[in-house]
């Protein structure tokens, strides 16, 4: 037998190559920690037998019953062949397995406990395991307890339970992240034990408790990260952009045509003050839609122009930088024409820049840019590329965060002689506990309040699957709209090929039967993120001028794009989008004098979860709310998003949706040691947890790019 592995050593140096092939082919495993993470789902008292009741068809199951009878029947030619059914109970409930070949599972004695795993089949209205995996209880009925692995069809829970038991038996040098102070404060024992606790239990209640040790430690590691980030942020110096009077800014505030919202008041107050600090501003502001949020960060902008710097506005989309770059143009009319007839005392410019544009005009928006000529460059990440340089980058405003990574923030970031304030915006409300895990090394300001006067937006569900009436008069409320001069949108979930086998259609399929059919007469424009720049911004122009009066798009316009005239939207297949994208869609109608209209169609029946969700976006306009349903309906993955950040592939046991006790207590623990010690020198095992998630963060990072 081997001995004395570290952690990192090759998982096929403790189990052998072929044990350690299935796990990395069923799990990605690579290294014997790999294994030593991959913890229980749950634990069987050894005599406690599984809920039957509880199997649902199609999982793969690994449970503790009873033998209550076994049989063996004879087939094939000669009966060769024989077929064994054993039937298993957990005393109320019962499963049928099925052996095919394997006569001596036909002799097994009733009376007998055993694990049997497999996929839950039906045959004959009754549940079965077919050619179930079996092992015997054997050498736990001592321990009393049955760890439950993660396991598939491949690889069962015992085999992973054994292989685990192995790797226990010769590890070594386990480190221990977690710091004496904050082991002891929380009550948690040493790594060594807490594995065995898991691994190999003599008591549930221990083994949850070890679990919980390791599930605070994943969130200890990323909090301590962003502890870590948020004190070299402190500690980093910023030129300090402070208000200047007479400037742009009071210009600006003066002919703005509304009053701010109290919300927005207080943001900007806050905003003004970060700016006018020497050190750089880390800021994410959460606002629902139409809350105002460009207001704002325009206001920021112009008070750092005002200061002789540089502004950047990134956006995730080139429709979205386009659009941004008209408004803003339009917004600060000749504030913004510097150099140009007409242009007022003392005016700076806006520039636009993206990745698709034209080489004579990107080749302006660069030299403004290096110049200094240009106050502000709205543009997408192109502006991340190489071959961009400004004079003097004061502020980095991010438009809509989530599609944006971190690291390609501190690409921007750490371009700059100095570091630039920061000014995160995101329309889609973060729940509390993620907000603390992604942007943990931000600040956040919440813009809760719409404007006054803001028209509300009726959202309907519109079922059609046995009503195709009811898509005729979809329709026929998008003429009606036009009719008294509105516009309207329809979204589509797809650009290309319908799919044959749904009722789904695509844009080209849907545009076209439109063209001819419902909407015949009106002016229809498509927009897809798959269409040339110029064509994209052509139809949009078009669009915000009125001369297109129903855009048949994809999601592109889900973010920011602001029409006030389009009054209706109706949302094809309803159903494929989340909650969360639905509430930001339908925020691009309703933005101007008249009340929105969503239509919200779907061919799902009624009683689906999916049409559940569909009337709870229906039922409120409250976006935090409907994040925290949409978060708890789906999976972790999903709500931090592969593009989100590398924290994710760290996580095992730590649900950033369910465990915000967890994540609150680890930030406070993390925030004390790093405040104590802050390049970790009294933890080595922590600062080395911290310094591979870092670069598995730069992995990712450099895998998206
Ligand atoms: P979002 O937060 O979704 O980005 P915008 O900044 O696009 O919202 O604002 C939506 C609309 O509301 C814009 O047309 C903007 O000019 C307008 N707006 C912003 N603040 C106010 C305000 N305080 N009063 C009235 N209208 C406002
Ligand atoms: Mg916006």
């Amino acid at each position: 037998m081997t001995s004395g592995l570290t952690p990192s050593a090759r998982l096929s140096a403790a189990i052998g190559d072929t044990s350690a092939r299935a796990l990395e082919r069923a799990f990605g495993m690579r290294t014997v920690d790999d294994l030593l993470r991959h913890y229980p789902r749950r634990y069987l008292e050894v005599g406690a037998l599984t809920p039957l009741g509880d199997l649902v068809e199609g999982m793969h199951v690994t449970v503790m019953a009873r033998v209550k009878s076994a049989q063996n029947f004879r087939f094939g030619p000669g009966g060769r062949r024989t077929r064994s059914e054993v039937v298993v109970t957990d005393d109320t409930g019962e499963l049928s397995l099925t052996f095919f070949n394997q006569a001596w599972r036909g002799t097994m004695q009733p009376g007998q406990v055993g694990l049997f795993a497999g996929v839950v089949g039906s045959f004959r209205n009754r549940l079965q395991l077919t050619q179930p995996d079996y092992d015997a209880v054997g050498d736990r009925l001592a321990r009393g307890v049955v760890p439950i692995y993660p396991a598939t069809a491949k690889v069962s829970s015992w085999a992973i339970e054994r292989a685990v038991g192995t790797c226990l038996d010769v590890v070594v040098d386990l480190p221990e992240t977690l710091p004496e102070s904050v082991r002891t404060e929380h009550g948690f024992v040493p790594v060594a034990e807490a594995f065995e606790a898991v691994h190999r239990p003599h008591d549930v209640a221990a083994a949850y408790r070890a679990q919980a040790r390791f599930r605070f430690e994943e969130a200890f590691v990323i909090q301590t990260v962003l502890a870590q980030r948020r004190r070299a942020a402190a500690e980093a110096s910023a030129t300090a952009r402070p208000p200047r009077t007479g400037g742009l800014l009071d210009r600006f505030d003066a002919r703005l045509p509304f009053a701010l919202t109290a919300g927005q008041l207080e943001v900007a107050a806050q905003i003004e003050a970060d700016l006018a600090a020497p050190h750089p501003m880390h800021r994410l502001l959460q606002g629902e839609v139409g809350s105002g949020k460009t207001v704002v960060a325009l206001r920021a902008m112009l008070q750092v122009v005002d200061a002789g710097g540089q502004a950047v506005l990134l956006a995730p989309t080139e429709v979205l930088a386009a659009q941004h770059h008209r408004s803003i143009s339009s917004m600060l009319g000749d504030l913004a024409a510097s150099g140009l007839l007409g242009g007022a005392e003392g005016a700076t410019r806006v520039r636009l820049l993206t990745g698709s544009m034209g080489a004579k005009a990107r080749q302006a928006s660069l030299l403004d840019a290096v110049s200094g000529e240009a106050g502000i460059v709205v543009g997408t990440h192109a502006l991340l590329s190489d071959g961009v340089d400004f004079a003097d980058l004061g502020l980095v405003v991010v438009d809509e965060q989530h599609r944006f990574g971190v690291e390609q923030r501190a690409a921007l970031v750490d371009r700059a002689a100095t570091r630039p304030h920061v000014l995160v915006m995101t329309a889609t409300p973060i729940p509390r506990t993620v907000a603390m895990t992604v942007f943990g090394d931000l600040e956040t300001s919440v813009l809760r309040e719409l404007p006054a006067g803001r028209q509300p937006i009726q959202t309907t569900v519109v079922p059609v699957a046995d009503r195709p009436a009811w898509l005729d008069r979809v329709w026929q409320r998008v003429r009606e709209e036009v009719g008294r001069g509105r516009q309207g949108y329809v979204v589509v979930s797809r650009i290309g090929e319908s799919e044959a086998t749904t009722t789904t259609r695509s844009l080209t399929d849907l545009f076209a039967e439109l063209e001819v059919g419902p909407l015949l007469g009106l002016r229809l424009g498509f927009l897809h993120g798959r269409l040339p720049a110029d064509e994209k911004d052509a139809v949009m122009r078009a669009f915000a001028a009125g001369d297109v009066d129903v855009l048949v798009a994809t999601t592109v316009i889900e973010v920011g794009v602001d029409v006030p005239n389009a009054t209706v939207m109706v949302v094809m297949d309803a159903d494929r989008f989340g909650m969360s994208q639905l509430h930001q869609l339908r925020g691009r109608v309703g933005r101007g004098q008249e009340p929105g209209l969503c239509l919200l169609v779907t061919t799902t029946d009624a009683a689906s979860s999916a049409a559940e969700r569909l009337v709870a976006v229906a039922s409120t306009t409250d976006g935090f709310e409907l994040s925290r349903l949409d978060v708890e309906l789906r999976s972790e993955g999903d709500v931090l998003g592969t593009r989100q950040s590398g924290f994710r592939s760290s996580l095992r046991l730590l649900s950033v949706v369910r465990h915000e006790s967890v994540i609150t207590e680890a930030r406070t623990a993390a925030e004390a040691v790093v405040a104590a010690d802050p390049s970790l020198a009294s933890s080595p095992a922590l600062a080395a947890a911290v310094e591979a998630l870092e670069a598995s963060e730069r992995a990712e990072y450099l895998e998206r790019t």
